[in-house]
Parts: structure tokens; sequence; C-alpha cells
């Protein structure tokens, strides 16, 4: 078991629960017992909660799983003739089954690298960090307006920090909720004070050692307190180059999570889960891949069903991991959440509330089919989108029951 995240301790649990009585090896590159990121551009960073309550697991119920836990340890290599993994320090494990849950890593912006007062957020330690860095800060800068930005902006916000964000793109959150949706969550940031500078880029950084200062495209120069880079992330992938694992955006997997070669085969009884697996969805007919937590989850279960197939030579596969994406962010008291495979490119339509209030449920059009739903304070009505989406309603159909 690569990676002690939620992938990984999912899967782990799921071998347990169907009564793997074999040894089970988690190796994580934290010295931490597997914790919940979500809460760490929020609940943690504002101070509200502590480290024991971001824990998946009581330590007591994580122990009961008996597993050999390799903690503070990289995987460095992948032997998939000899099955084996190799780690940092130099070791080699056996193995006969193996589940790659190593995630994802922060983009790093060369630029800013290094300079002083600059974090990145992924990990409980940088959490921490950033945490201690904005006790006693006064304004903070952000680049990047995605997940981590905007949910780390409003938090910061919270704690009294005047925020300003650097966004390339023409809203907030436009990878994941497109023009429209990325629009109104914009303004909601921008009502509550919010410096958000969209079509900006950084066009020059200095730091005299002690403060960096970032010159933006428009022509402000600003030197924060403190600086957030949060740009996105790639999947965890550069231990297995030279492999034979097939790399592409990430470990490509069949559609049970078996791991693929490079030559095109499903290599039995290695298995991919969360962020770092690239899988083969069937109702996309293409390969996918999501970075949020509802998939680390679900995913880990299917990948774990897979590999105890394999391993008890039962042959056949476990059902298709093809699920419905669910994604959800808090921000300034309100859940936004996102349904389905969504695209930028998706057409829009408000069938419940209205963009300006700030409270709406959307749903996606593409070739006349109903593709997803993204709500903004509208919990039950997208849980009844998720189901409808789930079924394979008809666009008439979505709209019909959504907006009634
Ligand atoms: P994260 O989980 O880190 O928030 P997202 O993909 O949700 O990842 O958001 C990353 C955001 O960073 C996107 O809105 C993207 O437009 C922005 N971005 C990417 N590259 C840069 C860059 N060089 N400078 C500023 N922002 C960037």
């Amino acid at each position: 078991m690569l990676g002690s995240g939620l992938a990984g301790l999912r899967a782990a649990e799921v071998l347990r629960e169907k009564n793997f009585q074999g040894k089970i090896t988690l190796v994580g590159a934290e010295s931490h017992l597997p914790y919940n990121r979500p809460p760490l551009s929020k609940q943690f960073l504002a101070g509200e909660w502590e480290e024991d309550r971001v824990r998946l697991r009581l330590p007591a119920e994580f122990h009961s799983l008996e597993l050999e836990f390799l903690k503070g340890l990289k995987v460095v290599g992948l032997d998939l003739q000899q099955r084996s993994v190799q780690l940092s320090q130099g070791t080699a494990i056996d193995f006969d089954g193996l589940v790659i849950a190593t995630g994802a890593e922060n983009r790093q912006l060369p630029a800013l690298e290094g300079r002083p007062r600059v974090f990145t957020l992924r990990t409980l330690t940088e959490a921490l960090a950033l945490r201690q860095a904005l006790s006693d800060a006064k304004s903070l800068l952000i680049v990047g307006g995605g997940f981590i930005g905007s949910e780390v902006a409003a938090t910061a916000h919270g704690l009294g920090i005047r925020v300003c964000i650097v966004e390339p793109q023409q809203t907030l959150m436009y990878r994941g909720l497109g023009e429209e949706v990325g629009s109104a969550v914009t303004n909601l940031h921008r009502e509550k004070g919010i410096d958000v500078r969209c079509n900006t880029e950084i066009a020059h950084v200095h730091d005299d050692g002690e403060r960096t200062s970032i010159e933006l495209s428009d022509g402000t120069t600003h030197t924060p307190d403190v600086i957030l880079v949060g740009i996105g992330a790639t999947p965890t992938t550069d231990w297995l180059s030279g492999s034979n694992v097939h790399l592409s955006n990430g470990v490509v997997c069949d559609e049970n999570c078996r791991v693929m070669t490079a030559d095109g085969l499903a290599v039995k009884s290695v298995v991919a889960a969360g962020d770092v697996a690239r899988w083969f969805s069937r109702s996309q007919n293409c390969l996918v891949r999501s970075e949020h937590w509802t998939n680390a989850q679900d995913q880990a279960v299917n990948a774990a069903h897979t590999l105890l197939l394999d391993l008890n030579g039962e042959g056949g596969n476990a059902l298709p991991y093809d699920p419905v994406p669910y994604m959800w962010s808090d921000q300034f008291g309100k859940k936004i959440q996102a349904i389905g495979f969504g695209d930028p490119t998706d057409e829009v339509h408000i069938v419940k509330g209205a963009l300006s209030d700030g409270k709406f449920l959307a749903i996606m059009e593409r070739e006349n089919r109903f593709v997803g739903a993204i709500g903004v304070a509208m919990v039950p009505l997208v849980m009844q989108a998720r189901i409808l989406l789930t079924e394979g309603a008809s666009l008439d159909v979505a709209r019909e029951k959504l907006a009634s």
C-alpha cells in the first residue's frame, strides 16, 4: 500500500473488512497518521480545529487494522517483474499485491520558489506553517484562484487579513465551475472585500531577503506579509519512471483500477486509486482523473475489490469504476457543490435561484444531454441532481424535477 492518505487508508480498511489476513505494509512519505485534507484550508487554518480533529481515524481504529506503517519514507522505484518496490532509505519490499495511492504534489512557481514568506498548502505540515505565518499577518497575496486559493482567501478574510488573489483566468475556480458560475463566486469574494484580480499574471518578482515583492501584469506592485501559491497539482509518479507503468497525467488504469503497462496490458494485483490514478471511465469513454476527496474514498474501495479478486485467483472483475464525480468547497459559510464531469465549455442553465443572489442551482448541458450540476447554498437540490445524473436523466427531466 503506497501512500498513507485517504485512498491508501481506505484500501487497507476494505482489505481487512473483506477478511484479508495477510500482511499489509503502508508506506507514507509523511510522518502523521492519515489525515483529512479538506479542513486544512478551512477549520484547521482558521485555528478552530487542531491536529487530532483532522485525523481520518482515531489512533486505536488505525492500529486495529494491524498494518506495518512505514512513515516518513518515500517509495523511489517499482520493479514489476520482481514485484518489489524500493524505498528512499535503500530497502526494498516484495509484494503479492500493490495499491498505488501516492497522490499528487503541488505545482511550484519557479519565480517564487524559496523566496521569503512564500507558502504552499497541501500537507498538514504546510498547513501548520501557513497558519503560523498568518497568525500575525495583515496582508495575504494568493497566486492562483482555484479551489485552494479561493478557500484560503475566505478563511484568511475571516481572520481579519486583507487578501488579494491573482488569477490568470477570467474568473475564480474557472476550471471546475466555468465562466458563469465562476463569476458568481468571484462576485461573492469581491462583495466580502477580497481584492480579486482576474486576467492577471505575475510580471516580476524580487525580494530583499526578508520580504517578497510581486509586480503584476496590471502594473501594481504588492509586498504582502504572506504569499500563498495555489496553482494546482501534478500526480506523484516520478518514482515510476522506468518501471514500464503507463504514465500519462497519472498512472493509467483500466476500468477496474488495474494499473496498465506501457504496452497496454493490465497488471494483475497492481491497482491505483486517488489523485494519482487516471482510469478508463466507461460512461465518458476516455481516461479521467480526479483530485477530489470523494473519488479517493470511492476509488480505493473499487481498487481493493479488484486486488482481492486478483489475489484470490478468482478471475473476473469487480464492477467497473465509473462514478458520478462529486466535489464541494466551503467559502464564506456557503457550500459550493459540483457533480458530473463538467467542462467550462458546457452550456449553463440556472434552474433555481439566481447567480446574482449567490444562491442557485445550475445544470450543465453538452450535446443536448444533462452532464452535471453546480449548486451554491443548495445542498438538498444538488443531492437530488446527483441522483438524477446517476440515473442518466435527460435534460428535460432534470430541468423539470429540479426547477419544481
Ligand atoms: P488548487 O487545488 O491548487 O487550487 P486548481 O486547479 O483548482 O488547483 O487551481 C489552480 C489555479 O491556479 C487555477 O485557477 C489556474 O488558473 C491558476 N494558475 C495556474 N498557473 C498559474 C500561474 N502561473 N500563476 C497564477 N495562477 C496560476
